[in-house]
């Protein structure tokens, strides 16, 4: 490194340190399967939920993941430049005149409308292939896939009933909550679309769901955030590792007055003299300023709490309690990690775990362990 010219996100210029812990995403993912008793695939969307979907994709094909899920056909397209050999669908259906794209890249869509069921099978017979593709059904959550009449009358079409579609799957709209009722009742309609062509291998459950029991798992589930070590069932015990890290630099230490205000808005006043750090971190990484004043960061295993505003770069914490020789030598401070999960940023931040992962910004400086090399 030349002091013109740093690497750039490299660990000495940047604010903030994200480590993602590849082999806590694997034995989840063994973890998930091993729980529902069947396969399971990876939802990889969102870039991997935030955490990269190239990097977890490549850790999972290499631990035995046969079936990738992303949303959009753009991520198909990168993640199959990336990993050949596996099977990577497409969530969000088959686009608009985009038939050929899915086919040159090996991507299979999930339909989730008549329509586009009848243009897979106008371009599969065009190109004289049984191409893959998934069904979707909407058995309750009205938002993506065919409704129960829809399915109905196409499983009586023979071109339909004749074809080799990848598996019939359907979405749980409240799998977090275990007693929901919806839950049963979704089970039910979705066994009344599955005997309509009892002969396609099924799936229902993404993370929650692999986590109500063996009702639940059909042929294969799709876990994504459970991959990443989000709790299945809130409020329970979390039965996931986590494999997330996030350590922000100290970039300034302060002693106040009691009575001084810290950050916009002085929304925040100490009582007593006290020391303020300034962290290299702020909502535009994706931590929340709805998070402000809650929870605390750790400081060389010492509990700092946040204080005052989140502004867009940088968090005040306040370090009083911390030994000063603590203070000292830490340099960075531990804000995502064991000792406060993903899933408590999150509740304290108004949110959940989801929207912080899928937030985390661009600005870190990224390291993976356990990386295939
Ligand atoms: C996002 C998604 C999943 C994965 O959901 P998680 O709750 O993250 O496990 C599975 N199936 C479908 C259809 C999805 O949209």
């Amino acid at each position: 490194m030349s002091p013109d010219k740093p690497d750039f996100r490299s660990p000495a210029t940047v604010g903030a340190l994200l480590t993602i812990d590849l082999n806590a995403i694997v034995e989840n993912w063994r973890s998930v399967a091993a729980t529902a008793g069947v396969t399971a695939s990876a939802v990889v969307k969102a870039n991997g939920y935030g955490l990269g979907a190239v990097p977890v994709s490549r850790a999972l094909a290499a631990a035995g993941c046969r079936r990738f899920f992303v949303a959009h056909l753009d991520e198909g397209v990168l993640l199959r430049e990336a990993l050949p050999g596996v099977e990577i669908a497409i969530l969000n259906g088959l686009l608009p005149d985009m038939e050929a794209v899915y086919h040159a890249h090996d991507l299979a869509p999930v339909l989730n409308d008549p329509g586009q069921v009848q243009r897979w099978l106008s371009f599969c017979a065009s190109k004289g292939e049984t191409l893959p593709a998934f069904l979707q059904i909407d058995t309750g959550m009205n938002r993506l896939g065919m409704t129960a009449g829809e399915w109905g009358a196409l499983a009586l079409d023979p071109a339909v009933a004749a074809f080799p579609w990848t598996a019939l799957i359907s979405h749980l709209s409240c799998a977090d909550v275990p007693d929901h009722p919806l839950n049963a009742t979704q089970l039910r309609l979705f066994h009344a679309a599955s005997a309509m062509a009892p002969h396609l291998a099924t799936s229902l459950s993404a993370s929650s769901g692999s986590f109500l029991g063996p009702d639940f798992a059909f042929d294969f589930v799709r876990p994504g955030a459970a991959l990443y070590g989000v709790n299945p069932h809130p409020g329970f015990p979390n039965p996931l590792r986590n494999p997330v890290l996030l350590d922000a630099r100290i970039l300034q230490i302060r002693e106040i007055d009691g009575g001084s205000p810290v950050g916009y808005g002085a929304t925040h006043k100490t009582s007593d003299r006290a020391k303020i750090a300034t962290i290299a971190l702020g909502y535009a990484d994706g931590f929340l300023r709805s998070g402000s004043g809650h929870g605390n960061v750790m400081v060389g295993g010492f509990a700092a709490p946040i204080v005052g505003r989140i502004s867009m770069d940088l968090i005040t914490i306040d370090v009083t309690q911390v030994p000063v020789d603590v203070l000292e030598k830490a340099g960075w401070v531990n804000v995502i990690g064991d000792f406060r999960t993903l899933d408590e940023v999150a509740t304290d931040a108004g949110s959940i775990s989801y929207e912080i992962l899928t937030s985390l910004g661009e600005r870190f400086h990224r390291v993976y362990l356990g990386e295939q090399a």
